[in-house]
């Protein structure tokens, strides 16, 4: 097992809250442990904050951002770099912390490291880009202007997938903008976080710009609450599950506070006849099974034309036998465990459910039972066939690596059901039609879609959802609207 002497600066790992500039216990001096969910085995011990270290961040973080939003868009853009150039210097570490507490193969782990870094290189040089207007003047003499101005504390709260690059990528562009944060990852993985924070430390962010504080789920929501009630946090950004993006928008409404949600999906992967099934399986292969299934925008439903089903799913099966099940440490591990027994759980009533109803399993359809993947929390890689529409797994997120294959005659019909969902993050098409490629993405209800290309996401592009998926844009030249508020200047004679 990993273990924290495995780090080459093992300061990365620590064990407190990191709130105006300095690392403390919780207040009521109560902890939490952190499982690796690859043994189930506990790994440290890290702060269960409540609503007192909450609102200490937020003094923290209000009594910086007088400060920290008069500084010179120059500066911000280069304590950003700094921030980044430590992520990437830091990489190796901080990809074993998040395999160690997340699960995710150690490629993969490197993989967000680079990925997660990107978006704060990207902000750090959008900081300097945070322009206004000048209008037509609509009377002599008269000058109107608008400019953009930072919101102020924003909150931010992170789900366990992602544990580096979904905070990473909202603490970025708060902070290029002139916001000061207040931040609580996930009960699950609040190690990376707390590393991200030690590096801001290094790169000289100043005192209370940058606050983060660890809770267990039941505190977390307490922090939650507290950071709702609280009238001087402008912004909450958020990802995570739709119930509690949906509490979020109920509860700040006291307050009318900001809101940006990336929520929870259920993407549609779509097959034509006319696709290239080969490019299409490698899509597929791609954007499913990337963190064992467990990310947002992975395919939920793929939807397949009946006329080439069969060819699809043998294909599928002979890429799927390349996937090694197996803990982060094993060097060819594809596919790690899921995050806990709750959530192998989900798969197992997602998958009986499916056979209850008539599905076919293709292959897998239970935990792993071998030594390479020995811990309680590894599922294999599944397929079934002749799934129903009414079936869990198409309504419902499964975040796992299940691929329920489901027929379909034409684009009409298919086109009502990739829609047939209240989400509205992801969706792909496969197909070499030209029209129909450049007709299906003004039908496709999602955010985000890709054609003829499993992997998506980028600094460069826009990251969000629609319907109940959520609101708010991550990354790209969008990416820092939601941290901004526009003020109108209307001067007349001087
Ligand atoms: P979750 O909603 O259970 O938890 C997310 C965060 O919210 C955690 O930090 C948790 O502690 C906190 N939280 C829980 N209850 C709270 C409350 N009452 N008040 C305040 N905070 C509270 O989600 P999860 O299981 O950690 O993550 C998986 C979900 O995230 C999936 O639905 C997935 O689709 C979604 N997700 C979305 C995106 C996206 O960009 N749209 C990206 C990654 C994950």
């Amino acid at each position: 097992m990993m273990n924290s002497l495995e780090l080459t600066r093992p300061e990365l790992l620590r064990h407190q809250n990191f709130i105006r500039g300095t690392w403390s216990e919780s207040a009521g001096g109560a902890t939490l442990e952190v499982i690796n969910p690859a043994s189930n085995r506990s790994i440290a011990s890290v702060p269960d904050s409540d609503a007192r270290d909450a609102r200490a961040a937020v003094e923290a973080a209000t009594a910086a951002f007088k400060t920290w939003r008069q500084e010179t868009a120059m500066q911000r853009r280069q304590l950003l770099k700094e921030w980044h150039r430590l992520l990437l210097e830091n990489g190796e570490d901080l990809a074993r912390l998040m395999s160690l507490e997340q699960g995710k193969p150690l490629a993969e782990a490197r993989g967000e490291v680079a990925y997660g870094a990107s978006y704060v290189e990207w902000f750090a040089e959008e900081a300097v880009r945070v322009n206004g207007d000048i209008l037509p003047s609509t009377q002599e003499g008269r000058r109107q202007m608008v400019i953009r101005e930072p919101v102020g504390v924003v909150a931010v709260i992170t789900p366990w997938n992602f544990p580096l690059a979904m905070i990473a990528r909202k603490i970025a562009p708060a902070l290029a903008v002139g916001c000061t944060v207040v931040a609580k990852p996930s009960e699950d993985t609040p190690l990376t976080a707390l590393a991200l924070a030690r590096l801001a430390e290094e790169a000289g962010f100043p005192p209370g710009t940058v606050n983060v504080l660890s809770a267990s789920r039941s505190n977390g929501a307490l922090v939650g609450d507290a950071w709702l009630a609280d009238g001087r946090v402008r912004k909450i950004t958020f990802t995570g599950s739709t119930p509690v993006g949906k509490h979020l928008a109920r509860e700040s409404a006291e307050t009318l506070k900001r809101l940006s949600l990336e929520l929870g999906g259920n993407a549609p992967f779509i097959v034509f006849e006319d696709a290239d099934l080969d490019l299409a399986v490698a899509g597929l292969m791609a954007s499913k099974f990337r963190n064992g299934g467990q990310t947002c925008v992975c395919p939920n439903r793929v939807f397949v034309q009946q006329t080439v089903l069969d060819e699809f799913v043998t294909k599928l099966q002979a890429a799927m036998e390349s996937l090694v099940v197996g803990p982060a440490t094993h060097p060819d591990a594809t596919i790690g465990p899921m995050i806990n027994s709750r959530a192998v759980e989900k798969i197992q009533r997602h998958v009986d459910d499916a056979l209850e109803r008539g599905a076919r399993l293709v292959c897998g359809g239970e935990r792993v039972q071998n030594a390479v993947a020995a811990g309680p929390h590894f599922y294999l890689p599944t397929i079934l066939t002749n799934v129903g529409a009414d079936a869990v797994m198409c309504h419902e997120e499964t975040f796992g690596p299940v691929i329920p294959v489901i027929a379909f005659e034409n684009e009409p019909e298919v086109v009502t059901l990739a829609n047939d969902t209240p989400y509205g993050l992801a969706a792909y098409f496969y197909t070499s039609d030209m029209r129909r490629a450049f007709r299906l993405p003004g039908l496709l209800e999602a955010g985000v879609i890709g054609i003829n290309e499993g992997a998506v996401a980028s600094e460069l592009a826009p990251f969000g959802g629609v319907k109940e998926s959520g609101y708010g844009r991550e990354g790209s030249v969008y990416g820092t609207d939601d941290y901004v508020q526009i003020k109108y200047l209307c001067q007349g004679q001087l």
